[in-house]
């Protein structure tokens, strides 16, 4: 079964110190939740997994299914089984949305082992009649020009032909109607099943409402300060942050 465990990770950038040391387990059939104050590093974290350039990992260890995640390249990482959904997707000009997904579908799937143009096809408009995206969209160039919910739902789409091992979704909540918010939640919740693991990190508990996660951690300053379940989103939406603050002896 699928694991992924992050052991004392520790991240800066340029030179500042953000992520202080993040344990974090994740295995097949589970849902995590990331929530915390802005500011706190949580984005910080899903690019650090990601191998984003800009940030760098002064510390710690990544394994997905034993293997050093963080020894790897973006793509390798992708290759992998790592999908991240972006608080900010970036738009690719001069490549559609329908190439950018097959040649990612086809590296995932290997040499000799490509998915037929067909089947790509008919895939692909089944996945984006679910989301309720106009079908115009596969021959659009990526994100170029795309509203904000289109880019969520489209990144939900990336994920859906990906089939990948452990999804990290950063505030794909943001900037969502509740039409699409829902749309969104039902995308994720149909691709859960044991093989897969999911990091969503969100600042608001809104989309927990949708999507019930097994655990709730709360970053702050860097780090994991506490971990429940469900109920734990329910308190921060009701209560907000201080009073993990005052428990913990947090100033700020
Ligand atoms: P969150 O996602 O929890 O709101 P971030 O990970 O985006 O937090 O940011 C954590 C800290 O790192 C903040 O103090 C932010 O200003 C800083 N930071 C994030 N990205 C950059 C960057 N590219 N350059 C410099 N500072 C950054
Ligand atoms: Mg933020
Ligand atoms: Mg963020």
């Amino acid at each position: 079964a699928t694991s992924f465990v992050v052991e004392g990770l520790k991240a800066e950038i340029e030179g500042k110190e953000i992520l202080k040391g993040i344990d974090l387990e994740i295995k097949g059939g589970e849902i995590h939740a990331i929530m915390g104050p802005n500011g706190t590093g949580k984005s910080t974290l899903a690019s650090a997994l990601m191998g984003h350039p800009k940030y760098e990992v002064t510390d710690g260890k990544v394994t997905i299914d034993g293997e050093d995640v963080l020894e790897m390249g973006v793509d390798e990482r992708a290759l992998a089984g790592l999908f991240l959904a972006m608080q900010y997707p970036s738009e690719i000009a001069g490549v559609t949305n329908s190439d950018f997904l097959r040649s990612a579908i086809n590296a995932r799937r290997g040499e000799g082992n490509e998915i037929s143009l067909i089947k790509f096809i008919r895939q692909m408009e089944t996945k984006m009649k679910e989301l309720e995206i106009n079908p115009e969209f596969a021959h659009r160039y990526l994100n170029e020009g795309f509203s904000g919910g289109e880019k969520k739902r489209n990144e939900i789409l990336q994920m859906m032909m990906l089939d990948p091992k452990i999804v990290i979704l950063d505030e794909i909540d943001s900037g969502l109607d509740i039409d699409a918010l829902r749309i969104v939640a039902n995308g994720v919740n149909a691709m859960r099943s044991e093989e897969r693991g999911f990091l969503i990190i969100t600042h608001y508990q809104r989309l927990l409402n949708y999507i019930t996660p097994d655990y709730v951690h709360v970053m702050m300053q860097g780090r994991i300060v506490k971990s429940g379940g469900p109920e734990l989103a329910e308190r921060l939406e009701r209560d907000g942050y201080d009073w993990v603050k005052e428990e913990l002896g947090i100033v700020d």
